[in-house]
């Protein structure tokens, strides 16, 4: 069972993508960006930091959280939102680098994207 963290666009979670129902369903159906794994389970969400970008310490303190909470996350997920802030909005983070500090920082695989829909 994988257990992945995924980031989310703080301007887009929960307003234009309501309830994160998308990924919840894409994770359960292994579709999009979860159909590498052999099963899956969302074990935790968190924003992004809110513009203009602080990725790096609001991971920090979500997987200090988790150690702490003696919760695994076996993989990070850059959100399909954060894709979309990207490519159709003024998002300050460049998600391919963002992913290669990410893990090069927490030693975790990066995925960019999550669903599809
Ligand atoms: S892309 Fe996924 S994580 Fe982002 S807001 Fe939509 S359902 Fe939630
Ligand atoms: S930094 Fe990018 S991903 Fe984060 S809230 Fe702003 S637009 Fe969304």
């Amino acid at each position: 069972m994988s257990k992945v963290l995924i980031v989310t666009c703080s301007k887009i979670r929960d307003i234009n993508c309501v309830a994160c129902l998308k990924c919840f369903k894409a994770s359960d159906l292994k579709e999009g960006e979860f159909a590498r794994y052999d099963e899956v389970k969302i074990t935790a969400m968190c924003g992004c930091g809110d513009c203009p970008g602080l990725i790096m310490p609001k991971l920090t303190l979500v997987l200090e959280q988790a150690d702490y909470l003696d919760r695994d996350i076996d993989a990070i997920h850059l959100g399909t939102c954060m894709v979309k802030a990207s490519k159709t909005a003024s998002c300050p983070i460049n998600l391919e680098k963002a992913a290669e500090m990410i893990s090069s920082k927490f030693g975790k695989p990066v995925v960019v994207g999550t669903h599809n829909y």
